[in-house]
């Protein structure tokens, strides 16, 4: 039987297992955390608490490439998945506005409020989902399509070096209609300037057109639930298990100080290539830049947030000059997070490393103190008196992400999806080692369904 090992249990090294344990490898994931699922994980705090780590909604849920993971892996048999009711709330200068679900509800809402802009809108969903389409199609790219491929891929050549506000530019002048467009940017990048139309078009596409989704209970059921499979197929699966040493068929890993030496006949590496070549003694210049990472301030309610300010949103995005951040509402689901008559919510605000890292103990607990109250103070004046109902706060910072993850500069989002660096061929095999293979948000793409489908084109490679 052929030995895999995994570093890292994300969602794509968990995905890849998961595939592999099901199809007779006998799989080992290694994980340095106490719990798998890397940044798809939640934790535990006192008064009935589960706090989800990040996840706000996942994209693609039911979307043919992830569906056949999915059904493959049996996870709709065993995970719940949540839809909220629409697909966010923008509140800004200009006011707020509730984005639908759904291409038609969404193009219906805005042609409503932008009455002389309904060529600009239909042009945007015409662009995004043929863009969308474009890619997808790309992916299943056959021999007769090269010789003809600027004639089937004319869209995607003429936007691949394009920026979100580059094309939004060129759509329309109204300031209210780009922001709103965007106003979930947070999502992908910290700006629309560096923001490629293509990471934008794929994914917007999909939450408007699948919905978003979130997973009842949080995600560390999903990653739980991967785990579970490699386990039952004869895999194993190792926590506080860091990584420090590998090479062509062997992994060292350290675990309560012991080092421990594993045989593999391949290596799928969970982590940056970046972080992996180091484990391999290769010397690599990671020429890319690393995306943006985030603090988040988890927030307990000692009351249910829909029954104090009624039906509300889910995602909030709250877009100030000087402070943009989303507020996740989870009273707004069955989110299963908490007993009912409490809620937990969420802020994330797009952040750096270098913000951070240099503090003395006593800096950095005061900048997280001043980052509590603004966002707190920014809250309440959408949701006033909010500060009384609060029965816990949390502060999680860029440091803390490299402290649970160990990913560089604490990203959650791989590569910053610039024009530049977005639009390239997924590496998932090693052209430096035989049987190294590459899954996780250094692949595609941040987020829950690009790690998993990453894991999915891994097995697929190994096969
Ligand atoms: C606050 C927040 C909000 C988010 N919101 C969303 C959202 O709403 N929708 C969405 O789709 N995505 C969201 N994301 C992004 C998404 O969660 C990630 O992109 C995705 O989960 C990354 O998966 P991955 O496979 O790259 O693994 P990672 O999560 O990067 O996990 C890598 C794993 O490797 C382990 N590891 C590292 N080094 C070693 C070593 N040497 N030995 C052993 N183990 C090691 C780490 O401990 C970790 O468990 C969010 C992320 C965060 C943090």
């Amino acid at each position: 039987m052929k030995k895999v090992v995994i570093i890292g249990g994300g969602l794509g090294g968990l995905t890849a297992g998961a595939l592999l344990a099901k199809d007779g490898y006998k799989v080992t994931l290694l994980e340095q955390h106490k719990i798998v699922g890397g940044c798809a994980t939640t934790f535990k705090r006192q008064g009935g608490f589960t706090c989800e780590v990040g996840l706000h909604e996942m994209d693609g849920v039911y979307s043919p490439a992830i569906k056949k993971i999915f059904d493959k892996l049996e996870v709709y048999k065993n995970i719940e998945f949540v839809k909220p009711k629409e697909f966010f709330k923008v509140h800004s200068e200009f006011g707020e506005f509730i984005m639908p679900d759904g291409v038609e509800n969404a193009k219906n809402a805005l042609k409503e409020k932008f009455q002389n802009e309904t060529q600009a809108i239909d042009n945007y969903f015409e662009i995004i989902f043929s863009l969308a389409n474009s890619l997808e199609k790309l992916s299943h790219l056959q021999w007769y399509h090269y010789p003809l491929f600027p004639f089937f891929f004319y869209k995607l050549l003429k936007y691949k070096n394009k920026s979100v506000t580059e094309v939004l530019d060129d759509l329309t002048q109204n300031e209210e209609l780009k922001l709103i467009l965007n106003a979930n940017i947070q999502y992908y990048n910290d700006s629309p300037n560096t923001l490629s139309i293509l990471l934008h078009a794929v994914a917007q596409s999909s939450y408007y057109r699948d919905g978003g989704y979130f997973i009842k209970g949080g995600s560390y059921k999903l990653s739980e639930y991967l785990a579970n499979v490699i386990k039952q197929n004869s895999g194993e699966v190792i926590t506080k298990a860091t990584v420090i040493k590998a090479s062509k068929n062997e992994v060292t890993y350290s675990y309560h100080n012991n080092n421990i030496i594993l045989k593999a006949d391949s290596v799928i590496s969970n982590i940056s290539p970046a972080d992996t070549y180091k484990l391999f003694d290769i010397a690599y210049k990671e020429e890319k830049q690393i995306a943006e990472s985030i603090s988040t301030i988890y927030i307990g309610f000692v009351k249910n947030l829909k029954s104090v300010y009624g039906k509300g949103a889910y995602s909030n995005f709250i877009v100030e000059e000087n402070k943009t951040f989303v507020f996740v509402d989870y009273s707004q689901i069955d989110s299963g997070l908490v007993e009912n008559t409490k809620s937990f919510g969420e802020i994330c605000i797009s952040d750096e490393l270098k913000n951070w890292e240099s503090l003395s103990g006593e800096e950095y607990k005061k900048q997280k103190e001043e980052l509590l109250k603004n966002c707190l103070d920014t809250l309440e004046v959408y949701y006033p008196n909010i500060k009384e109902i609060i029965e816990f706060t949390e502060v999680a910072t860029p440091k803390t992400m490299v402290r649970y993850t160990k990913t560089p500069n604490g990203t959650a989002y791989g590569y910053k999806p610039t024009p530049k660096q977005f639009f390239r061929v997924p590496k998932i095999k090693s052209d430096k080692i035989d049987n190294l293979y590459f899954v996780g948000q250094f692949v595609i793409a941040g987020g829950f369904s690009p790690a998993i489908l990453s894991g999915y084109m891994c097995f697929q490679t190994k096969k």
